[in-house]
């Protein structure tokens, strides 16, 4: 027998889950969010926070709250590996925010997992409850966890990340290892006399791997992410120490700003990065999947917590407002709605890699060539990015249940 039950029960309180939990709150429908840790994530290095996804997390009510943790860059620039030469500008900022009406930050992942955590409140939120089984029936979804702890839920979201125990009931796939992997660092910004200038987020692409820099925490860290070819996976997890020296030597000869950072690092944190192909269909009449459990991402268009973040309000909108009894029609809504959008961003992140770790692409003596004398200011590299950073997920969700959206007023 079920110790409880509830209306949607979420699995896992990722960036995915929490803000879900906050969105169907708003749409009024109750909701408990199961997350195995049994402390919340105080882990994790950077996250850039695009347009696509501030937007909708303002009219979740934490546009302040955001707006004290994060740092607006002024532009995204591509340098030279070797010289640090600038390649290539996207606009940022004021010029972001005029084009697109919401800012394009730069956060601490633990951060705006609290900031998402504190907006919620303790209430829906049960740590320490690992799912290890589901079973769906005609009167419900039956959940078993680890400790023991048995509930039944109508409808059953898993938003429990790239390893998805939900998933694993909906197909047979598996996670498979990209043959890369990213150390995450963390510099207190006073040790780097550069970043006291105008903010910026930096990438460098180089030969077989690549590097990206940005301020976090109000400007008072950087945090860098280094890409690396790897021959095994390895442990995966926000905490997993990575070898200095490793990635010191894997970076010799580089240019100086980017040898000084990660110099400048005391500890370094290890990802293996992993990949799935996309699934077909990620719903059935009572489970779906959200986030990293539905279309992990690589982390090169720096898009899997904004789409995780369009999910969870496109999904909280169907299932707040398609007939009660309705939930199979509603899943199947929020699939159609999400599922093309986030193959191609999926594909987008693999093909980024082309460019990044220079493989049969241009590369950046061409950017250099065309980019940053064709576009100076970036502006040209801004408009490019209306598809992504343009899209507003809440207006389309309410578009195609045919209810007229409210979205803009609430901006
Ligand atoms: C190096 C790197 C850099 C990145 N940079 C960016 C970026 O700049 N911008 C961006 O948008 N994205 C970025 N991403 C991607 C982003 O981190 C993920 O897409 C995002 O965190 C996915 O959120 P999620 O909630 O779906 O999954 P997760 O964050 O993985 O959360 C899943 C949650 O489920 C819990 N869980 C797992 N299994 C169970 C279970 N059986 N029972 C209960 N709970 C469970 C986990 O403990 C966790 O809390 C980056 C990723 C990496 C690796």
């Amino acid at each position: 027998m079920p110790d409880h039950a509830s209306a949607v029960a979420v699995i896992g309180g990722g960036i995915a889950g929490l803000t879900l939990a906050l969105a169907l709150r708003r749409e009024g429908v109750e909701c408990t969010v199961f997350e195995r840790s049994p402390r919340p994530a105080e882990v994790g290095a950077g996250l850039q926070l695009a347009p696509n996804a501030t937007r909708l997390l303002h009219r979740l009510g934490v546009a302040e709250a955001l707006r004290a943790i994060a740092v607006l860059p002024r532009a995204l620039r591509i340098r030279g590996w070797d010289d640090d030469r600038p390649l290539a500008t996207t606009a940022l900022g004021a010029a972001c925010l005029r084009g697109y009406n919401a800012p394009y930050y730069t956060v601490h992942r633990a951060q705006l997992h609290r900031v998402l955590r504190e907006a919620l409140g303790a209430g829906p939120l049960r740590t320490g409850h690992r799912l290890t089984a589901l079973t769906e029936n005609p009167d419900g979804v039956h959940l078993a966890f680890a400790s023991g702890a048995r509930h039944r839920a109508d409808v059953v979201i898993g938003a429990d990340g790239v390893h998805s125990v939900v998933r694993a009931r909906l197909a047979g796939d598996a996670p498979v290892f990209s043959g890369s992997s990213v150390y995450r660092g963390l510099v207190p910004a006073d040790r780097l006399p550069w970043a006291a200038g105008d903010p910026e987020i930096r990438v460098w692409p180089g030969p077989g791997r690549h590097l990206v820099c940005y301020p976090v925490s109000a400007g008072r860290e950087v945090s860098f992410t280094a890409t690396v070819p790897a021959g095994a996976a390895g442990e995966e997890s926000w905490t997993a120490e990575g070898d200095s020296a490793e990635l010191t030597a894997a970076y010799r000869g580089w240019n100086p700003t980017v040898t000084r950072l990660i110099a400048a690092a005391d500890t370094v944190r290890r990802w293996p990065l992993h990949d799935r192909e996309s699934l077909p269909g990620w719903v059935t009449p009572r489970v779906a999947l959200l986030g990293d459990a539905a279309h992990p991402m690589l982390p090169f268009l720096a898009q899997g917590a904004n789409q995780a973040i369009e999910d969870a309000v496109t999904l909280a909108v169907c299932l707040g407002r398609t007939a009660e009894a309705d939930a199979p029609t509603a899943l199947r809504r929020y699939q159609e709605l999400r599922l093309p959008r986030t193959r191609l961003i999926q594909r987008g992140a693999r093909e980024a890699t082309r460019f990044l770790h220079h493989r049969g692409s241009p590369g950046p003596g061409r950017l250099h060539r065309t980019g940053a004398a064709a576009d100076p200011h970036g502006l040209a590299g801004l408009r490019a990015m209306e598809w992504l950073y343009g899209h507003d997920a809440e207006a389309v969700a309410a578009g195609a249940i045919g209810e007229p959206s409210t979205a803009q007023a609430a901006s």
